[in-house]
């Protein structure tokens, strides 16, 4: 075959390769937006006995496309196409749902016709996974993640109208280059931000101190301001390659603690431990004989706070130099985890991981 030939044919060859990696979208309308929905389960995929069930349902038994079917104004706002990623209730989220999730959304997201995404969660671990997600999605484009507090059968049920709002914002230009988002009861927030502050209420999602992104008003998003901390395309974080996160517990603090919780973390083998600390993240005396055991094993700790919100003042109630702790900022501890754990993905050297923990 002459040269030019063969040329000509391997770019056919890759075109079509490209064309049919390419995700589709049911009767496409160019004036919309195209928002891919990636289901991994939830309340917000839950069903009840009866109407008034609102506690003592089964999460994560809706399938992707009855969620997208159930609520049909999603196609008078967008292109919709649907895949499940999972079907489980956020507590059981694992690290391997969580690479799978990342890789789908970048892969999505690299595609020219794919304009946003949605993630429809459990609210349990929504935050995690949110943070997660804005330390490694390499797009601008927007991804939203969406709960509910109650499961798709109930009287006044937040599912539906929250898919729908999810929907709007992940094809809203607007919302490029914000971060990932979390949008529930008319309010969006930041990833890194938001936090689950109440067991059982449709209000329970709040970003302590930073306050909201913005609300909806209406059909309509509006945005009042925008994260400073790093993420997605302006972070170093990488998941292509990754099969596995390192491991990182959390310990938790309370009176009469003797440090039980963390020799046991180092002895099965933690790389990093988030150490949940009373007040402004303080270790009791207690505890010390653990943690110079763990930092002796090579652990890497991080002091974080049980309050939930504020900042951990370096060196204020330990002295991180001499130890090699590093300062939380104002993660509280599950997101600490999740910073932690990439961090640990790059280096092992505290100076470096606090750096990270200013920026992100
Ligand atoms: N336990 C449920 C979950 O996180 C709660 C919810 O979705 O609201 O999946």
């Amino acid at each position: 075959m002459k040269p030019n030939k063969k040329l000509i044919l391997s770019l056919v060859i890759v075109f079509l390769l490209v064309f049919s990696l390419q995700i589709t979208f049911a009767a496409e309308n160019p004036t919309k937006p195209n928002v891919v929905i990636l289901a991994t389960g939830g309340t917000i995929a839950g069903a009840g006995v009866t109407s008034t069930t609102t506690v003592g349902y089964t999460a994560a038994v809706t399938p992707v496309d009855k969620l997208i079917s159930n609520v049909p104004e999603l196609t008078k706002v967008a292109n919709i196409s649907g895949e499940q990623v999972s079907q489980i209730a956020s507590e059981s989220m694992t690290m391997e749902i969580w690479l799978n999730l990342a890789k789908r959304v970048n892969i999505l997201l690299a595609q020219h016709n794919v304009d946003g995404i949605v993630v429809t969660h459990g609210t349990d671990t929504l935050e995690e996974t949110a943070y997660f997600l804005d330390l490694v999605v390499k797009s601008k484009k927007p991804v939203v993640l969406v709960g509910s507090m109650r499961p798709g059968t109930a009287m006044s049920a937040d599912g539906p109208l929250n898919l729908y709002r999810a929907v709007i914002l992940a094809g809203t230009k607007e919302a490029a280059g914000k971060g990932v988002m979390v949008m529930l009861n008319d309010t969006i927030h930041a990833g890194r931000e938001v936090t689950k502050t109440i067991t059982d209420r449709v209000d329970t999602f709040q970003a302590p101190i930073a306050g909201v992104l913005g609300v909806f008003s209406g059909d309509q998003p509006v945005f009042y301001r925008k994260s400073l901390r790093k993420n997605t395309t302006a972070t170093e974080f990488d998941v292509t390659n990754l099969t596995t996160l390192p491991r990182v517990d959390i310990v938790y603090h309370y009176a009469g603690n003797a440090g039980t919780m963390i020799d046991a973390a180092t002895n099965a083998g933690a790389k990093g431990l988030v150490h949940a600390g009373t007040g402004n993240g303080s270790i009791g005396k207690a505890e010390y004989p653990a943690v110079e055991n763990a930092l002796k094993n090579g652990v890497v700790i991080v002091r974080s706070s049980r309050v939930g919100n504020g900042i951990i003042s370096r060196n204020g109630e330990a002295n991180d130099d001499k130890y090699g702790f590093i300062a939380s900022d104002n993660l509280n501890p599950q997101k600490a985890r999740i910073l932690l754990m990439l961090a640990l993905t790059k280096t092992t050297d505290v100076k470096e991981i606090q750096q990270m923990f200013w920026e992100y």
